[in-house]
């Protein structure tokens, strides 16, 4: 449909929505979809293209905000854990585990993601998804052969 067909059609329609999403991005669009999918009459208006803005430049990846626990920004971390675990419970279809790794080249690397990771594991809690546990060289190597050994 050509965008003068849609503001054709909309207008026509002239119906009452019940609810009007401004921005087709990840928020408006997930917004429109839970919206509909509870029987509202729902307009999403989008004044470019879906998903064109900050939704285009997105990894995509539901974490738990590790990087906010080296600001010491704890709240934070707790919020985006507790939202990373409910969807995962709520969206099972759209989410799933990716493991990464860490590779430490400093002595004092290994203590430091280690204690990290681990209160990070503390605070997700129920909601957790695994463990964060240390592997060997070996292992790593084994796991990802391109890194700087
Ligand atoms: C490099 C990068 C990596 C990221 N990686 C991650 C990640 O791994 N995990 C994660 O959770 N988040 C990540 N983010 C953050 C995530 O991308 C944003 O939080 C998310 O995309 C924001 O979505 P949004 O729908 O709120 O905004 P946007 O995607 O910007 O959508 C807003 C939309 O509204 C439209 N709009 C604005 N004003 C109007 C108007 N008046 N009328 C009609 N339309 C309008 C715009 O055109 C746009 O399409 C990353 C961000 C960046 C930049």
């Amino acid at each position: 449909m050509t965008r003068e067909l849609a503001i054709d059609w909309i207008e026509s329609e002239s119906r009452n929505w019940d609810v009007l999403v401004i921005g087709g991005g990840a928020t408006g669009l997930g917004t429109a979809v839970e919206s509909v999918s509870r029987g509202y009459k729902t307009l999403l208006l989008e004044q470019h293209d879906f998903a064109k803005g900050t939704s285009s430049r997105s990894t995509k990846l539901i974490h738990g905000g590790v990087r906010y626990l080296r600001q010491g920004n704890i709240a934070l971390v707790y919020e985006a854990l507790r939202e990373r675990g409910l969807l995962m419970r709520n969206a099972p279809h759209l989410v799933r585990d990716l493991s990464f790794v860490v590779p430490s080249y400093d002595w004092w690397n290994g203590p430091f993601y280690g204690a990290g990771l681990k209160m990070y594991d503390m605070l997700a809690g129920r909601l957790g998804i695994g463990l964060s546990r240390i592997i060997s060289k070996k292992d790593t190597l084994e796991k990802i052969p391109n890194v700087e050994p």
